[in-house]
């Protein structure tokens, strides 16, 4: 099996499909340093006139391989800000006269650690180039581009040309990028980065990987197979996250399968380090910097089959904790029959979903599977007729015939201004990630009564308290009580495993509650001895009639509000959750993990 890296260009691409296109154009001029007979390479990027003065100061960096750069270009042209087409156009207008010298940024980026590694020989210590702050780039007809910070170190960059056999051209590189650029290149030298590794057939066995010594310095490095290990085991266990927990005395590994934290491996102290700079160099993060939270991400294929990994690592007193969060795009998506409703709870839901206009609100605990069910709902109405777009932070799988936007706040794009936009390309659906603030709450009532059906997250624990909470957010009674079709609270608890399932007396407290029989899974390997294998949801819905309407426009508490909705058939999560444990779906274990008696 191969496990191999996505590139990053590939990301790039895709990010740049998704968001607006916003290629910043970028120029470059070659200017003759006197006498020297040397030119020096000159970026500019968005300012409209420079002055040879300022150039020489900065390059504002329009490296595509830096990830913050490349998610930023992709949704900063967003609105009301001037376009950089016109950017362009106005920089040729003040004629600088060099535009002939200009090419495609796409054309002109930054060399890979691997293109750089092809061009300097093997006797050049990459700490002498830190050291003397130089980056040789590319040889392009005999002539070697240097990468400076500034031109005080242009001698620095003449005796590497010397020293390499090459005239020289030199470009200004901000000093922090330039180092940066240098370390990856000291990672890709010492084989940590390399872009295709194999997965091992021998990887069952993590635990003797795990003490094998990680900073052996053979060809398959033990590092690079233990964190592939990892990968692959939790892709196989379906875990949904790994986590790279640091204590005082050794690393713990943990997996979470079906929504529970399970400890898989625990890894000696002494090999963090390189775990942890493996881990971040493969999703290219800043293996330097330890003490700012960062984020990163892999992509993986195992046989054919997309992975997509987010990273995150956050400062601890022992080092950093690393998340993985595995987000398989095969198998994330399912579809409405497959989200374990019952026929009645189905049959709700394909009513209130089919209202043209107005609003559904999911409720729960994060990781209780709200986006899962939206999408689940979005794949049961897109049809060609109707027009799909979402808002979402992040997006967690790609929906086939749907429009995603995915929020930047530190481009502007919060979940307020990308719905006032949205609303501009005439949607018929319209999903919001989450409702967090007034502003997107209000945007998507108003959207709700004019004609578009919105779907939403909220974070409240049941369904009825939605609506208090949408009041409470500034929405007025009477807007809240028009817009809302239902709301619906929603829970996941593992499935017993089929094949060692084994029916077990129900306990005192289920049976007070009219519980016959209840069962458990005894453990076996189908379900990896936990007793459960997969998960299914518990939907509690609360449906708006014109009577509860009524009701919360004339601000009823939540308490009133249910007693109303009982008499019409509603069903808290508990009371669901009871039926699919006498019929066997899960085990009572599981009902009280997620939810309480009423
Ligand atoms: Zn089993």
């Amino acid at each position: 099996m191969v496990l191999e890296t996505f590139g990053e260009e590939e990301e790039a691409r895709k990010k740049d499909g998704k968001g607006k296109k916003d290629k910043k154009d970028k120029k470059e001029k070659d200017k003759d340093i006197a006498g020297s007979g040397v030119s020096q390479k000159e970026t500019e990027t968005d300012s409209l006139s420079q002055e040879n003065a300022v150039f020489l100061k900065e390059d504002k960096g329009p490296f595509p391989e830096d990830g913050a750069t490349a998610q930023d270009t992709s949704s900063s042209g967003m609105e009301g800000s001037l376009l950089p087409d016109e950017i362009y156009e106005a920089t040729i207008k003040t004629g600088s006269g060099h535009e002939d010298e200009s090419q495609d940024a796409d054309h002109r980026g930054i060399p890979t650690p691997r293109e750089i590694a092809a061009i300097i020989p093997s006797s050049l210590s990459i700490d002498s180039l830190r050291q003397w702050k130089v980056l040789p780039m590319k040889i392009e007809e005999d002539i070697l581009e240097v990468g400076i910070p500034a031109m005080d170190h242009f001698q620095n960059a003449q005796i590497l040309g010397a020293s390499m056999g090459h005239p020289v051209e030199v470009r200004i590189i901000p000093e922090e990028k330039l180092m940066a650029l240098l370390r990856r290149l000291y990672d890709f030298r010492s084989g940590v980065a390399d872009e295709t590794v194999e997965a091992m057939e021998g990887i069952e066995d993590l635990d003797d990987l795990a003490r094998e010594d990680v900073l052996s310095d053979s060809v398959d490095v033990p590092v690079i197979r233990l964190v592939n290990g990892l990968i692959l085991d939790a892709i196989r266990q379906r875990a949904t996250d790994i986590h790279v927990e640091p204590y005082e005395d050794q690393v713990q590994i943990r997996f979470r399968i079906d929504g529970v934290l399970h400890d898989r491996l625990q890894i000696p102290r002494s090999h963090q380090a390189p775990l942890t700079s493996r881990i971040k160099v493969m999703a290219r993060m800043d293996i330097a910097e330890h003490m700012v939270p960062q984020d990163g991400r892999i992509g993986v294929t195992l046989g054919g089959k997309a992975v997509d990994i987010r990273v995150s690592s956050v400062p601890t007193q022992h080092g950093e904790r690393i998340a993985l969060r595995v987000l398989d795009k095969g198998e994330g998506l399912l579809f409405l029959e497959d989200l374990g409703m019952s026929a009645r709870e189905r049959n709700v839901m394909e009513n209130i979903i089919h209202i043209p206009h107005g609003m559904i609100l999911f409720t729960g605990p994060t990781g209780s599977g709200k986006t899962t069910t939206m999408y689940a709902i979005l794949q049961a109405l897109s049809t060609p007729e109707v027009n799909i777009i979402t808002v979402e932070d992040p997006i967690e799988y790609d929906l086939p015939g749907v429009a995603q936007m995915q929020v930047n706040e530190k481009a502007g794009v919060t979940f307020s201004s990308a719905l006032r936009s949205i609303l501009r390309q005439d949607p018929d659906i319209l999903m919001i990630g989450e409702m967090r603030d007034f502003d997107t709450a209000h945007i998507g009532v108003q959207a709700s009564l004019t004609g578009h059906l919105v779907l939403s997250t909220l974070h409240t624990n049941d369904s009825i308290s939605a609506v208090v909470r949408l009041i409470d957010m500034g929405i007025e009674p009477y807007l809240a009580a028009g817009s809302l079709i239902a709301s619906v609270a929603q829970r996941l608890v593992r499935r017993i495993c089929p094949v060692c399932r084994e029916e077990v007396d129900p306990g005192q407290l289920l049976r007070s509650h009219g519980v016959s029989k209840a069962f458990r899974g005894r453990g076996c390997d189908h379900c990896n001895w936990t007793g459960y294998r997969g998960r299914v949801g518990i939907y509690e819905q609360f449906v708006l009639d014109e009577d509860i309407a009524e009701a919360v426009i004339s601000s009823q508490p939540v308490s009133a509000l249910r007693q109303m909705a009982r008499k019409k058939g509603f069903r808290t999560l508990w009371e669901i959750g009871l039926e699919k444990v006498e019929k066997g779906v899960t085990s009572p274990e599981e009902l009280l993990r997620v939810t309480s008696e009423d």
